[in-house]
């Protein structure tokens, strides 16, 4: 029976559904988020909650005092409008990583989860849309994600110089996009997903039939449902393996592959309006699995269109309890 688990970043999506899914399995969590907890994707019933910055090393240790484990899933993270426009901002997450491994070293943490990405390889393997997928090994030499993606880069290094140099067992994931309900669907830090499930829910509501895509809608990406992302994240917390592993999806599609996909559960055939000053990332990305299949047996496997299918339909309750007055539908039954 492990002893108490800290969850950063639990009023998240990621960090929330970790929170919930921990805490039915019976564990003792303490999750952690600097949003109000009225605004917590997921408000536990039995969790310590506790608000406070991260980004302070007081509050670090604070909050890793008699944990065992650490879940890090706290940073300042969005899509592409977001860590385009909002590098020095994504930069600074460096601090919440680096106190809370300087923490872990001082309380005696066992185990220590980083949540890397994706944006950490290069921006030359991704220049074009029928790409090889990304494997692990080809994160240097590096040129990633200007911003966000160094950090994360810098971070996961930390994370093995304090395995190497201090003994602690750090387990580091490069998820490649993560979906589902609950996660942020407006607002500005949204991804592609929620999005165009945003848009295609006000598109079916309103009866405009028109669709603003980022681009032309041709760049490529893989998508990950969330329930795959927690079972990985699990599975690679557990295991012995200290190196980064992707966890994603290595279901690649275009953008307009996707926006074809999502019109199908809504009924309806937009015009589709490309904007091709918007941001765009990178022309194509897609994670390779044969590393994580090696290490962990496993990989991500739940369809595109069945993810989507569910976060659709959770999308359009909330564009529609928005549109008529109602509460927001965040918190589970
Ligand atoms: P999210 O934005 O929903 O959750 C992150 C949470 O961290 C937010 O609730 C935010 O308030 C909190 N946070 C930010 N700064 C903080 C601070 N200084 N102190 C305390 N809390 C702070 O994002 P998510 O999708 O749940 O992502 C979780 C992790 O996974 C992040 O590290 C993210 O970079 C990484 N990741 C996510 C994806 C994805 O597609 N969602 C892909 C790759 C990596």
């Amino acid at each position: 029976m492990t002893g108490i688990v800290l969850i950063t970043g639990a009023g998240g999506f990621i960090g929330g559904q970790l929170v919930r899914r921990l805490e039915q399995q019976g564990t003792a969590v303490r999750a952690v988020d600097r949003k109000p907890l009225e605004n917590w994707f997921y408000k536990s019933p039995t969790a310590e909650c506790i608000v406070c910055d991260l980004q302070s090393k007081d509050a670090c240790n604070a909050a890793a005092r008699g944990v065992e484990q650490i879940y890090n899933l706290a940073a300042d993270m969005g899509g592409m409008g977001f860590i385009e426009n909002n590098k020095a901002l994504c930069m600074l997450s460096v601090l919440i990583n680096t106190h809370l491994l300087m923490a872990a070293r001082s309380t005696g943490v066992k185990r220590f989860f980083f949540s890397s990405s994706a944006c950490v390889y290069p921006d030359y393997l991704q220049r074009d849309t029928k790409i090889e997928g990304l494997k692990e090994s080809t994160a240097y030499p590096a040129m990633p994600e200007d911003g966000y993606g160094w950090e994360k880069l810098f971070s996961e290094r930390m994370c093995r110089h304090f395995r190497e140099d201090f003994g602690i067992a750090t387990r580091i994931a490069r998820y490649h996009n993560v979906y589902g309900p609950f996660g942020t669907w407006d607002g500005g830090r949204e991804k592609a997903p929620a999005a165009i499930s945003r848009k295609v829910a006000i598109a079916v509501l309103s009866g405009n039939t028109e669709i603003e895509i980022w681009g032309d809608g041709e760049q490529t990406r893989s998508f990950m449902y969330i329930d795959d992302c927690l079972k990985g994240t699990e599975m690679l917390m557990n295991s012995d393996f200290a190196e980064p592993l992707n966890i994603g999806s290595d279901e690649m599609v275009s953008i307009n592959q996707l926006v074809d996909i999502i019109e199908g559960f809504g009924g309806v055939k937009l015009k589709r309006k490309y904007n091709h000053s918007a941001p765009k990332g990178v022309r194509g990305r897609n994670s390779d699995n044969v590393l994580i299949k090696q290490v962990l047996g496993w990989a991500p496997s739940i369809s595109l269109r069945d993810g989507m299918e569910m976060t659709y339909r959770w999308i359009y309750d909330q564009v529609k309890a928005r549109a008529e007055g109602r509460p927001f539908i965040a918190a589970y039954e």
